[in-house]
């Protein structure tokens, strides 16, 4: 039998915490140049205005987001992801993160729906990629590329790039949710520059899962029924870790055992 090498293995106690976020943990990785993730079950929104602790959210997000980042790794779309260590905790490469959170919507909803008075679930002419400022004391602002270029949070190339980044992602996404009944709202992806050598390269960076993305069942016309994404908690709607199984089991990435017994009960004959 193989076995562990243990030098490279740093206790849970003993990790050096580089960064504790509302949802995540990072940790100091095995090898230089690499991080440990760290899922939590803490669910947040509103700027942490609403709080709640979920049990299981995290190990389900780390399951989703890992199969999310493999899938673009292997489409050649460049990502920090590089393997799921457990059931809360993921393999990265080091990056520094850009201040963006970047938005894409394919249908009306949340804070778009509301600033332009549309009526959620329209769908939209096309695309819209948006970003944000991520700055938690600002409430993370809306911001225009002129912003962004302006006060240097990322130069004219690395915005194409992460222009391009955000259209390849979302087609990926959209396809993949749509072939499983669900309809890809909008969601939200943070970017890295990653250093290799003395190259740098804008990547997919922190996680994609039911946290970060609005999620609707395409069967289901009912507005509360049909989420199965964070907006569950965001709107106390309940049922939010049913919601992320579901999302995981349509998927394909439940464990066996932790299917819900679909067959009816099984007729005993004397
Ligand atoms: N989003 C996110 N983190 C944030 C804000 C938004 O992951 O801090 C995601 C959200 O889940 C949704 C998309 O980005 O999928 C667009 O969110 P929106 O701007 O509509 O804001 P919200 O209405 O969620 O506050």
């Amino acid at each position: 039998m193989q076995q562990p090498n243990l030098s490279r293995y740093i206790p849970m106690s003993r990790r050096r915490r580089i960064y504790e976020g509302k949802a995540k943990i990072l940790y100091e990785g095995p090898e230089p140049g690499t991080l440990i993730q760290h899922f939590k079950d803490d669910a947040t929104a509103y700027n942490a205005r609403k709080k709640d602790v979920i049990d299981g959210k995290g190990v389900l997000n780390n399951r989703i987001s890992e199969h999310i980042f493999n899938h673009l790794n292997e489409m050649g779309i460049p990502t920090h992801f590089i393997r799921r260590l457990n059931m809360r905790e993921q393999l990265i490469r080091e990056v520094e993160i850009i201040p963006l959170e970047v938005v894409v919507r394919n249908v009306a909803a949340g804070s778009l729906a509301k600033r332009l008075g549309l009526e959620e679930g329209t769908q939209l002419p096309r695309s819209i990629i948006e970003f944000y400022y991520k700055n938690d004391e600002l409430e993370d602002p809306l911001v225009t590329e002129e912003h962004i270029t302006a006060f240097g949070w990322a130069t004219p190339q690395e915005l194409d790039d992460i222009m391009a980044l955000a259209v390849r992602v979302n087609d990926f996404l959209a396809g993949l949710f749509l072939g499983v009944g669900i309809r890809l709202v909008d969601f939200k992806m943070e970017c890295g520059r990653l250093w290799e050598n003395d190259l740098m390269r804008v990547v997919v960076a922190d996680e994609i899962s039911p946290d970060s993305a609005r999620l609707w069942d395409i069967k289901t016309d009912d507005k509360e029924a049909k989420v199965l994404d964070k907006d569950r908690f965001r709107r106390d709607l309940g049922g939010l870790l049913e919601a992320y199984q579901e999302v995981a089991r349509r998927l394909g990435i439940m464990p066996e055992q932790e299917r819900p017994i679909v067959s009816g009960p099984t007729l005993v004959q004397s």
